[in-house]
């Protein structure tokens, strides 16, 4: 497969960075778990689009008219992206941090929220409003359904209530938090597995697609997830835009995430006998928590960035970042001062996100060290997933925080670890100099 071979054009591929050693080289961009490059496809639909744009739903104007016709028709792309059920709502959002704190403002009166503690802090720490359980780390995707099931059956003991509810139950609603792919190992999630425990005990589950959604087909209905959440700066379209989609009725009954125009359908003056002010109607669909003047040019690119990759085939995608996969991991395998973090074992199937650290080396001198000497950009640090990383490193050290750069003797446990993440725009050339550059 022809398509298999070559990774997708995007831009900065022939960026050059000067090195510490002299000369220069084109920049290795090995970072697409924080922020992949955006495609070129979607940059120039961007730039095709942006002489035209107007204001959406707020104006009655030609250009207006278009810019509102393509920001829905761009909300009818992500939810086919998706493979959204009928009924379901598409939310755009700034991020994916921004649609798991808008679910979490959502959250019906008394809702139970149960997240392993493994996720990324996005995942992890919105839900402060909410009764929490945090559940332990599981050590396979078999455990972690396990773990789910005895933390919802201990709340729910009675078979009666193990109906599909929405969301209710005699023991009041409940919500799982679970990542599809984890922005630390790269290990994927038994999301559908989950979704049918969380089903079976009247409980609702939201799928973080951050790191899933680049780089797998996401379809809510065959994961049966009740949302979905992903970010458009992970998904080849610029920063700025993100998705929240998925079924309607909590979100539809919350008060607006954000109050303002384009949230209110009705906005009338109370009689001042009846103490002033104002009543409010607020529209029950998507624009509810879409207060103020969207992200056009965002949402425009995520959309873009859907079909870009749909039509790329996820198929042949799929297949070139295994075969990247298998590169990086046989490589560090060859190294033996390099152990790859892992939570579920080698045998987990993973997308193209590998943490690793290497003994003797303060991880955050060697990802300084692949940048200043050979021009390839990688993440150090703990990847907004502390609790994760001190697990997977055997540290419960307080410290460092995000970016802290400690000095782990040699012989010592690391502090933190080094992460190299790629997908659809990755050429093989950057990960054979990765690969020579750690050897
Ligand atoms: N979840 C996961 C799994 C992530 O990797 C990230 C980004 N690192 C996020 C959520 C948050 O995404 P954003 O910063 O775009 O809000």
């Amino acid at each position: 497969d022809p398509c298999c071979e070559a990774p997708l054009p995007v831009l900065g591929g022939d960026v050059t960075v000067p090195l510490v050693t002299g000369g220069e080289v084109t920049y290795a961009a090995l970072d697409y778990a924080a922020s992949a490059p955006a495609l070129q496809r979607v940059w120039d639909d961007v730039a095709a689009y942006a002489p035209y744009y107007g204001s959406v739903h707020r104006g009655a104007g030609y250009l207006s008219q278009l810019s509102t016709d393509l920001f829905e028709n761009s909300r009818a792309t992500v939810a086919a992206f998706l493979d959204c059920r009928e009924g379901d709502q598409v939310v755009f959002t700034r991020s994916t941090t921004d649609s798991l704190n808008l679910l979490a403002a959502a959250l019906p009166a008394g809702c139970e929220v149960f997240v392993f503690e493994t996720e990324h802090h996005a995942s992890l720490l919105p839900w402060r409003d909410a009764r929490v359980t945090y559940l332990d780390a599981p050590r396979t995707p078999d455990e972690a359904v396990r773990t789910l099931e005895r933390a919802l059956a201990d709340r729910d003991p009675s078979p009666s209530s193990r109906l599909r509810s929405s969301g209710g139950g005699p023991n009041g609603p409940a919500l799982v938090c679970v990542t599809g792919a984890s922005n630390v190992t790269g290990e994927l999630w038994p999301v559908r597995e989950l979704a049918a425990v969380a089903h079976a005990h009247g409980a609702r589950i939201v799928l973080d697609a951050a790191q899933l959604a680049p780089h797998h087909p996401v379809s809510v209905r065959e994961l049966d997830a009740d949302w979905v959440a992903f970010s458009g700066h992970k998904l080849y379209a610029p920063f700025g835009s993100g998705v929240l989609a998925g079924r309607s009725d909590w979100l539809r009954e919350a008060e607006p995430y954000l109050a303002g125009g384009g949230a209110s359908r009705k906005v009338t003056r109370r009689p001042r006998e009846a103490g002033g002010g104002v009543d409010v109607e607020w529209h029950d669909t998507a624009a509810r928590h879409e207060a103020g003047s969207p992200n056009v040019i965002g949402v425009y690119a995520i959309a873009s960035a859907c079909k870009a990759l749909t039509e790329a085939g996820f198929e042949s995608l799929v297949a070139r970042e295994r075969r990247l996969i298998a590169a990086v991991r046989e490589g560090l395998a060859e190294v033996p001062a390099v152990r790859v973090l892992s939570l579920f074992g080698d045998d987990a199937p993973r997308v193209g996100v590998i943490s690793f650290v290497v003994d003797g080396w303060n991880s955050s001198h060697f990802a300084a060290a692949l940048s200043a000497e050979y021009g390839i950009g990688v993440r150090d640090g703990l990847f907004c997933a502390h609790p994760l990383v001190r697990t997977l490193l055997g540290s419960d050290a307080d410290e460092p925080g995000e970016c802290g750069a400690p000095e782990a003797a040699p012989g010592e446990k690391s502090l933190n670890a080094i992460r190299v993440s790629f997908g659809a725009g990755t050429p093989d050339e950057h990960v054979e100099r990765f690969v020579r550059a750690v050897k």
